[in-house]
């Protein structure tokens, strides 16, 4: 399919895992690619796998309003729109609540919440003027809760209101705002985790394996395209089936 010929989409932390793997995913589709990360080297290598002639990479520090300003700015003296916005950049700082320190809560709230709210407002701008636009935004399937990670839980709930009234404010000027929550998926963020620990998660799936940041992509390439015009404010689990609860028999 080509669906994304003549748009121009914007990926943040697309050096690595489910934002290179969009990102890449749009390319093959057509489009016109912005894409930004903190890691300078990372982002240019998806750069180049996307193809130099369609991308454009730039470091950028999302939780930083200025430099997201900029990053939609060169993005638009560059391509002339904006089309779609992939809100992905986040990090991990876990700990147990006792333990954890005002430096991990922060950095897990700057770059995953703040991040996509500069990036969301960034863009929604554009799109406004625009009449058109796609906000997509990466929350996780531990959104409801999850042991050890009351920053990052926080955050990727805060993620969801945050796309929802995006949706509402939206959809009178034809802009969609959703929500993809993953599951366990293969990428760089899980192969740190111990095998061990691994196997017992991906034991519990329904679906009896992990996912493929190809599944993510999958849902992402629909979520923003002219299909899904009538498609605002949902949260789309892509997850084996997990969410619904433990498969263990
Ligand atoms: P996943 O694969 O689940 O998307 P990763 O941790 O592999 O998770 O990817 C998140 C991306 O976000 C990384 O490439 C990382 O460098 C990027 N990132 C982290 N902090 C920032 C930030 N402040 N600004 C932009 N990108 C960031």
């Amino acid at each position: 399919m080509q669906r994304y010929v003549g748009r121009v989409v914007m990926v943040s932390g697309a050096g690595q895992g489910l934002g290179r793997a969009m990102a890449l995913r749009f390319a093959e589709e057509g489009a016109q690619l912005a894409l930004c990360d903190l890691n300078s080297v990372a982002v240019k290598e998806t750069e180049q796998a996307c193809g130099p002639e369609r991308a454009l990479s730039s470091t950028v520090d999302v939780s930083d309003g200025a430099e997201v300003d900029q990053w939609l700015y060169q993005t638009v003296a560059n391509f002339g729109r904006v089309d779609v916005l992939v809100n992905n950049a986040g990090v991990i700082r876990d700990s147990r609540l006792e333990t954890m320190s005002d430096n991990d809560w922060d950095t897990v709230l700057d770059v995953s919440l703040r991040g996509s709210f500069h990036c969301s407002r960034s863009a929604f701008r554009q799109m406004k003027a625009q009449e058109y636009g796609r906000i997509l935004s990466m929350s996780s399937m531990c959104w409801r809760g999850n042991f050890g990670q009351a920053n990052y839980v926080a955050a990727k709930a805060g993620i969801v209101g945050m796309a929802r009234t995006i949706a509402l404010e939206g959809a009178r000027h034809g802009i969609t705002s959703n929500v993809i929550a993953p599951g366990l998926i293969d990428t760089p963020m899980l192969a740190s985790m111990d095998a061990d620990a691994r196997e017992k998660l991906a034991s519990r799936i329904p679906a009896q394996q992990v996912g493929d940041p190809a599944d993510i992509a999958e849902a992402a390439a629909f979520l923003c395209s002219e299909a899904a015009r009538y498609v605002t404010g949902v949260v789309l689990d892509v997850d084996g089936g997990i969410s619904i609860g433990s498969s263990l028999r």
